[in-house]
C-alpha cells in the first residue's frame, strides 16, 4: 500500500484554470479523470497526500457484485465489464482475474443473511447460486473447515489495489490530465451560488466544474463552503501472508475471516467482524443520523478514544482559505493497524483453515473506510453550489464499483444520462425527510 513516505510520483505544475477540478485521487478521482479526459476535457486532480495513499490501496482487492445493495447491482455489473479490459486499455497488469467471490456459513442461520441478495441476483443475470458442503469441499482444494453452505459468485473478481489506481492514473497522465500530489485543497471559490474555482495550498485554480471525491474527508471539505454530509469514519485492519498454499484462487469470507488469494502467490487477510470507530465531535452531532447502521452493525464496531483524542475533539473544523488545514496535517491517512484484529486473523486461520496454519504475516496495514448513514455511496450534482458534483460515501465496496462510478460522474459532468437509475445515491436524502433503507453491509 501507498503511503507519505512513497516518493511522490505526479508533480505537474499547478495550472491557472482547468475544465475540471477533481478533488481527491483515489478510485473515484482518478477513474472520473479518466473518462472525463477521453472526451477531450481538460481535469486537474489534486490530492493532499499520494495518488491512491488512501482506501484505494489500501483495500482487500475484492471486486464483487455479491452481497450488493439492488440499486449498486446493475452498476456493478457495468464496472465488471470495464474492469476486464482495464489491464488492456492501461497496458499494465493489475492483477485482474475472475476467480469468483464465496461467503461461507456455519450454519443455515447464517446462510439465511444471504437470501435477500439471492432473491433478485438471478434477475439482473447474475451467477450467484448456494453450495452444499460437497461443492464447498471441491472448490477449496478439499478443505472444508466447518463451512457448510456457501454462497458463490463464479463471475466476481479480484485486483491488486497498490498496483491498480496508480496504473490508471499513469493512463491519465497520459492522456493529458494534469495530477498534482501533496496539493490540498482547502475549499472551494463561489460566486452567486456557483463555482468559480478552488483554493489549493499553492493558491487559486479557476473552474467551472469541481468533483468532491476525498473519501474520508469529503464532509470536512464541503462542510467549508456550508454543506452537510453525514460521514463516519472507520478503520479496518489488514495483512498480508506470504507465499502459501492454493486453497481458493479468488475472494472468500467465513467464521468472520476474510481471504484473498493474491497475485503473489499470498493472501490478503482480514477480520470481516472487527472494525474501530474512534469518534469527533461531528461524530456526536450525526449521532442520530447514524443510530440506525449502528444498531446492526454494532457487534463488529469497536469505539476507541485513542491516545490522540483530544487532537481530534479540538482542532478546528471551520478555517480560511489561508490556513494550513487538517488537509496539509494528514497527507495520507495511514493508521497503527489493531493488534487484536491480528493475532484472531492468525487465530482463526489456524482454527478454520489448517492447511494454512503455519504461514508467516509477511505485512500489516490499516485503512480508513468512509461510510454514509445507510452504507451506499452519494453519486449526484449539488443543488446548493452549481458545478460541485459529489461522489463519495462508498463504504467497503467501493473498490469494485469504482470504474464504473467514475464513468458516471464523468456523464453527470458533462450533462449526459449515466445509463442508471441514481436516486438511491442523491446527496439530498440525508435532509430532505427521506426514511433511509440501510445497505446491506458497511
Ligand atoms: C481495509 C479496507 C478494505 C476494503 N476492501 C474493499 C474491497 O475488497 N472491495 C471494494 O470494492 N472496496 C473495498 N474497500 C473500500 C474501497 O477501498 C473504497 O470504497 C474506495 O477505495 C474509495 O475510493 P475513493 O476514491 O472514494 O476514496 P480514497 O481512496 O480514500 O481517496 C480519497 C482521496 O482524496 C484525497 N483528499 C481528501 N481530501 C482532500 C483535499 N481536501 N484535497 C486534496 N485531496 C484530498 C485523499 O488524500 C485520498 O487520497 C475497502 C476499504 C478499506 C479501507
Amino acid at each position: 500500500m501507498i503511503s507519505a513516505q512513497c516518493p511522490i510520483q505526479f508533480n505537474d505544475v499547478l495550472p491557472a484554470s482547468a475544465d475540471v477540478v477533481i478533488i481527491g485521487a483515489g478510485i473515484i478521482g482518478i477513474t472520473t479523470a479518466w473518462f472525463l479526459a477521453k472526451q477531450g476535457i481538460k481535469v486537474l486532480v489534486c490530492d493532499k497526500g499520494r495518488v491512491a495513499g488512501e482506501q484505494s490501496s489500501r483495500n482487500w482487492g475484492w471486486i464483487r457484485q455479491q452481497g450488493r445493495d439492488e440499486a449498486e447491482l446493475p452498476i456493478m455489473m457495468e464496472s465488471m465489464a470495464l474492469w476486464e479490459n482495464l489491464s488492456n486499455d492501461i497496458g499494465v497488469d493489475i492483477g485482474f482475474k475472475r476467480e469468483g467471490s464465496l461467503y461461507l456459513c456455519e450454519s443455515e442461520a447464517e446462510l439465511a443473511h444471504h437470501d435477500h441478495f439471492l432473491s433478485f441476483s438471478k434477475q439482473y443475470g447474475l451467477d450467484s447460486s448456494r453450495l452444499n458442503s460437497k461443492e464447498i469441499k471441491s472448490l477449496l482444494n478439499g478443505s472444508q473447515g466447518r463451512w457448510r453452505h456457501a454462497v458463490h459468485t463464479p463471475s466476481d473478481a479480484r485486483a491488486e489495489p497498490s498496483l491498480t489506481v496508480p496504473a490508471i492514473a499513469e493512463a491519465c497522465f497520459r492522456q493529458g490530465v494534469i495530477i498534482k500530489e501533496a496539493c490540498a485543497v482547502r475549499q472551494l471559490s463561489t460566486t452567486n451560488g456557483h463555482v468559480d474555482g478552488v483554493y489549493t495550498e499553492y493558491g487559486l485554480v479557476k473552474c467551472s466544474t469541481v468533483l468532491c471525491c476525498g473519501g474520508a474527508w469529503s464532509s470536512d471539505l464541503l462542510y467549508q463552503n456550508g454543506l452537510d454530509l453525514p460521514q463516519l469514519s472507520v478503520k479496518a485492519s489488514v495483512a498480508r501472508t506470504e507465499k502459501s498454499p492454493l486453497i481458493f484462487n479468488g475472494n472468500a469470507a467465513g467464521s468472520g475471516l476474510a481471504f484473498r488469494r493474491r497475485m503473489d502467490g499470498g493472501y490478503t487477510i482480514a477480520m470481516t467482524d472487527f472494525l474501530e470507530v474512534f469518534p469527533t465531535a461531528q461524530s456526536f452531532r450525526q449521532f442520530g443520523a447514524f443510530l440506525p447502521l449502528l444498531r446492526v452493525a454494532h457487534k463488529k464496531l469497536k469505539i476507541r478514544m485513542g491516545t490522540d483524542w483530544k487532537e481530534r475533539f479540538l482542532s478546528p473544523r471551520k478555517w480560511t482559505k489561508d490556513d494550513i488545514t487538517i488537509f496539509e496535517k494528514n497527507r495520507v491517512l495511514n493508521p497503527v493497524p489493531s493488534n487484536y484484529s491480528l493475532q484472531r486473523m492468525k487465530k482463526v486461520l489456524n482454527d478454520r483453515l489448517p492447511e494454512l496454519s503455519n504461514i508467516a504475516i509477511i505485512q500489516s496495514w490499516a485503512g480508513v473506510i468512509d461510510t454514509t448513514p445507510d452504507a451506499v455511496p452519494v453519486m449526484d450534482r449539488s443543488e446548493a453550489i452549481k458545478g460541485l458534483f459529489i461522489a463519495t460515501g462508498f463504504s467497503g465496496h467501493g473498490f469494485g464499483i469504482g470504474p464504473a462510478a467514475g464513468k458516471i460522474m464523468a456523464a453527470l459532468i458533462q450533462g449526459n444520462d449515466s445509463g442508471h437509475d441514481l436516486s438511491r445515491f442523491r446527496f439530498s436524502r440525508f435532509s430532505d425527510g427521506s426514511r433511509l433503507k440501510l445497505g446491506p453491509s458497511i
